[in-house]
């Protein structure tokens, strides 16, 4: 059974605590959609530290690699991780709602007594994933590149077989 620590939220931030560790991917159900294979695992480290406003924070950080499928070929498609989030702790998710909303500001986290690492990894991971991945150079991609100058003559040559196909069919 896989060792699942739990944070006191400010406590934590307040006294600077560490934890790190790695956790295999196949521990990340929400993640399963989306990838291609599970056989992994992240490394990530969790930091009490504040953020630039001086307000108690946790920084996470992941590293490693998820295996996505390609929206366009469908093959596989590595997909590395460096992620480091800084989570602003917040008392109560009202009052997060209560905060003017900045686009670019800061993400904020619900602290509790008993907050579960793996959550706050599996949140981060869920975020860091593209809507629809691809590959930069995707196989597909170059197929449908190279195939398309050449339609016309592709188009000919088809008619053609086609032809030698009827006449043989007529001969025989
Ligand atoms: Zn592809």
């Amino acid at each position: 059974m896989l060792h699942r620590p739990v944070i006191d939220g400010f406590d934590f931030a307040l006294s600077r605590a560490r934890l790190s560790g790695v956790w295999p991917i196949e521990d990340f159900p929400r993640l399963g959609p989306v990838l291609s294979s599970d056989a992994r695992a992240v490394e990530y480290s969790l930091e009490g530290m504040p953020d630039t406003q001086d307000r108690p924070a946790l920084h996470l950080r992941i590293r490693g690699a998820l295996q996505l499928g390609c929206q366009r070929c469908l093959a596989p498609l590595e997909f590395p991780l460096r992620i480091h989030a800084v989570l602003v702790l917040a008392r109560s998710q009202a009052e997060i709602d209560a905060l003017a909303v900045e686009a670019e500001g800061p993400d904020w986290v619900v602290a509790s007594k008993a907050m579960e690492v793996h959550e706050l990894l599996e949140d981060e991971l869920l975020l860091a994933v593209p809507y629809a991945p691809r590959h930069e150079h995707c196989a597909a991609q170059a197929r449908a590149g190279a195939g398309a100058p050449a339609s016309p003559f592709a188009n000919l040559r088809g008619l053609l077989g086609t032809r030698e196909t009827q006449a043989r069919g007529k001969r025989s």
